[in-house]
This record gives C-alpha cells, structure tokens and sequence, in this order.
C-alpha cells in the first residue's frame, strides 16, 4: 500500500482518530450488540483526488475519503453538490452517462477500480448501489428479483439450488424474509414500497459486496418502512462498508459513525467541507458552512 491518504483539507479529521471515536447519538434501537467500528478497521474503500464531470463541467470536485469495514458513512449536503454523482464514481456508474468523465482515483483494497482491465460490472458486483426509489423488477418474481443480482456474475452463475440459498440468505440479510416467505414465486409488484426498497437491498447483497452504496435509500418510503431501513444498515455495518446520501440529519445521526458535508461553490462545484466523526460534526463543526447547514440555515 502507498503512503496514507493526504487530508482533502486542513479542515478534514484524521480518519484513523476518528474510527476510534464512537458516536453517543440515538441509535436504532434493534441493534444493540452491534460493535463500533475497530480503530484499526482496514480501509476498503478509498477516493483520492477524485473530481467528476459531465462534459467541461466539474461537478464534484478534488475529494478524498476513506471508508472502512464495519463503518457507516452517511454523505449530506444541499441538492447539486455532488452526492449522487460522488457515490455513482464509487462503483463506475457514472461513466454510464454519455460525456461523463473521472479524475483522480478510487481503490477498493487498495485496487484502483478504474485501472486499464478492469471490468466495471466486476466493480459493481463488490461496490452495489441502490437508489432512491424502489428498482424492481415489475414482471419477475421476488425470488428472481434477488437472483436478478447474481446476473452479472455471467459465467460463474451458481446452480438454481445454490441460487436459491444465496437468495433466501440475501433476503434475510435484508430484513425481508420472514415477510416474504412463502410467496418467492410471486410478483414483487405486490410489496410495499418500503419492502420494494429492502428487496433491492437484497438484489446488492446477492453479490456479497464488500460495500453498499445508498442514495437517500428512505426518501420516498412512510417512517416505519425508513425505520426498517435504518436498523438494516445498522446491522450490515458490522460486516460491511456502508456509504449513505440523506438528506435527514436525524438519519445521518443515527445510523452513521461518520458524516461527510458537501457543499456547492458559487460555479456550482461540489466540494468536500468537512468530514469526521458524526457526533462531532454535528454537535461541534469546524466549519460555518457545516454548523449554518445542519441548523437549517440553508440549503
Ligand atoms: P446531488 O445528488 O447532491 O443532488 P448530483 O450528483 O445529482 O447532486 O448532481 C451534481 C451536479 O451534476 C448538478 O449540478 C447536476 O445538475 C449535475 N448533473 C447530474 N446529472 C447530470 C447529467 N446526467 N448530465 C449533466 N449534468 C448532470
Ligand atoms: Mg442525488
């Protein structure tokens, strides 16, 4: 491995200080065994420099973080600055739009994702992604909206019964199974929206990623479904990275061990503002981009 990450900004905590701090703020109240993330967790996931562009223009610009196992990082920020866009160069998804372009680098255990030769679609299948609204398949079945995440394993696609152990698994992982049990075969039309959203949960997890990328993944589910969400990411914390955009400050608070700020300049670039330990960021902010944000006083 190569030197350590250089800080994006003076203003920016040293992660390793910061994985030994663990945050006091509520926590779901479903986890309690859950483990703090060791100080000495190793680093999975890793931005360097990374800037993004669609065309000539830098969206998010220069941003280095580290995400570690067993550590939530919960991303906020104003619209436009860059969230969606930052988490979608996590797992090479922005290059899937025409003129979309990428500087600087992304390692995933310390393997640079986009280095010549290597597939995106391998990427994805260790980086999964699950977005705002639910993404089912409307026409197959629960079980093989699960399943539909091993696709990309091509080739090395494992037999119908070991699929069906890797989707059941996965349905449990995301706290799905037991209501679903006894109707795989049956349409995934017919979920909730909030049980939509954990069987796209699911859909990542079939891969077994080593991280899972959230993008304001409760934004159009009713609070008991967002509270189901939220004690599912606390319990995939304790064997995974989790990156998560929200634009509920109380999420970020609860389900996070980090939080990253982002903020958009005056030509509309994203920037990192501040990056640290969750309880710190929001009870004492360096920055008075960060403390006028989370008080509400924009954005
Ligand atoms: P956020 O998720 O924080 O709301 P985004 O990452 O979606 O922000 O967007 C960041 C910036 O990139 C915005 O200015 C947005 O208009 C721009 N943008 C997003 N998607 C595209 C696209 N496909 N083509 C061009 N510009 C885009
Ligand atoms: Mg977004």
């Amino acid at each position: 491995m190569s030197s350590a990450l250089q800080p994006a900004s003076p203003h920016v905590r040293d992660s390793a200080v910061a994985a030994t701090e663990s945050p006091r703020v509520p926590r779901p109240s479903v986890a309690p065994n859950a483990e703090a993330p060791a100080a000495n967790a190793r680093v999975r996931l890793k931005a360097a420099e990374l800037s993004a562009f669609f065309g000539s223009s830098e969206v998010v610009k220069s941003i280095s973080m580290s995400f570690r196992d067993r550590e939530v990082t919960a991303i906020i920020g104003p619209s436009g600055c860059g969230k969606s866009t930052l988490l979608r160069c996590l797992n090479r998804m922005h290059e899937t739009v025409p003129t979309a372009r990428v500087a600087g680098t992304v390692t995933l255990d310390d393997q640079d994702i986009y280095a010549r030769g290597v597939n995106a679609i391998e990427v994805r299948r260790h980086v999964g992604m699950v977005f705002q609204r639910p993404t089912p398949f409307p026409t197959m079945s629960i079980r093989d909206n699960v399943a539909a995440g091993l696709q990309i394993l091509g080739r090395e696609r494992p037999s119908k019964t070991e699929t069906d152990h890797i989707v059941e698994d996965a349905l449990r992982r995301a706290a799905l199974l037991d209501e679903v049990s006894g109707r795989l075969k049956e349409s995934a039309f017919g979920l909730s929206g909030g049980q939509q959203q954990r069987l796209c949960i699911a859909r990542a997890l079939a891969t077994r990623p080593a991280v899972l990328l959230l993008d304001e993944p409760t934004a159009s589910l009713d609070p008991i479904s967002t509270q189901k969400v939220e004690e599912l990411v606390y319990e995939l914390r304790q064997d995974m990275t989790v990156v998560i955009v929200t634009h509920n400050m109380q999420q970020a608070a609860r389900v996070s061990d980090k939080t990253a700020f982002f903020l958009a300049d005056e030509r509309r670039v994203g920037k990192l503002i501040e990056y640290g330990p969750t309880q710190q960021l929001f009870e004492q902010p360096e920055m008075q981009e960060t403390a006028d944000y989370i008080s509400g006083r924009f954005g």
